[in-house]
């Protein structure tokens, strides 16, 4: 495998490492001209990444709903991750895998099913391990995306606009619902606490399964908590005690404001105080 050039700006590209500026792809790949692709970002704390075989059973999923086969196996992703933590110095990073359906001879939709897909990797520095994730606003916005959220793709449009109007709004984050029920983030899975009980929407083609979201359901029923993954509406959404938002990047993040009004109190919640104490405390036994 070829290498070489700052290793900081070393990425990984169809089976070759190398600096960042010297990567190119072909201005026929379907990633670029019909963002027919999919992605993961696999958050790294200590040099090792965190729900590593979660992560990959999603990229699995999305690779088979998207119907793009590659030859990887588990181990071989593993490998490629392992060796872009060390060129970056370990620590706690997030890597970013994109798998597109490759270069094609004609812009054309329709695809070949024997294509050779595009395979791209890099990591970032993370931010340093907060004691509690920062206070945000949010915005409430109608979803704007299609019907398979479930399938982490590329193809970002909708959450790209509906972030950016959130960001134009003055928020950090816009909630999205579908039917007059809130459903998730353009970029997050969203948490509400109404009284003792915590809900979270189901999982299916309205939101993205996260990874965070699996964890901390998983945590707060263990910790004795009634978590129910049921979708709330609107009203009880703007009226509950807690928001929170959950991703890989954000982890847990409190939701102080919603569009220009306090959430409950208007600072974090007890809630999130007990289940970030429970999430803190199962990644730093993963990282002893
Ligand atoms: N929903 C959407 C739309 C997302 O983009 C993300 C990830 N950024 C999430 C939920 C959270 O998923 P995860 O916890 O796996 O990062």
């Amino acid at each position: 495998m070829a290498q070489g050039g700052d290793a900081m700006g070393t990425i990984y590209l169809n089976g070759y490492f190398m600096p960042a500026e010297q990567a190119k792809i072909p201005v026929m790949d379907r990633g670029f001209l019909f963002g027919d692709g999919v992605y993961e970002v696999i958050p790294v704390f200590g040099g090792f990444c965190f729900r590593l075989a979660e992560h990959l059973e999603r990229l699995d999923y999305s690779l088979r709903e998207a119907r793009i086969t590659t030859s990887m196996s588990h181990a071989q992703w593993q490998q490629i991750f392992e060796r872009l933590i060390e060129l970056h110095g370990g620590g706690d990073q997030s890597l970013y895998l994109q798998i597109t359906r490759g270069v094609c001879a004609e812009r054309e939709q329709r695809f070949s099913p024997d294509g050779k897909p595009t395979i791209f990797a890099m990591s970032r520095p993370r931010g340093a391990a907060r004691v509690l994730p920062d206070a945000v606003a949010c915005i409430t916005l109608e979803d704007i995306r299609w019907l398979r959220c479930d399938i982490k793709t590329t193809s970002l449009l909708g959450n790209v606009l509906m972030s950016q109007m959130a960001v134009e709004a003055g928020a950090d984050e816009a909630i999205l619902t579908r039917d007059g029920l809130v459903w998730e983030g353009a970029s997050s899975n969203v948490f509400v606490v109404v009284g003792e009980v915590l809900y979270t929407a189901p999982k299916g083609r309205y939101i993205l399964g996260g990874i965070t979201r699996d964890l901390v359901v998983e945590l707060a029923r263990q910790n004795g908590v009634d978590c129910r993954e049921q979708a709330l509406p609107l009203h009880a959404v703007a009226g509950a005690d807690e928001i929170w938002l959950s991703s890989s990047t954000r982890d847990l993040t409190p939701v102080t404001q919603l569009n220009g009004r306090p959430v409950g109190r208007g600072a974090p919640g007890p809630m999130l105080q007990s289940v970030w104490g429970w999430y803190r405390n199962f990644r730093q036994q993963l990282m002893r």
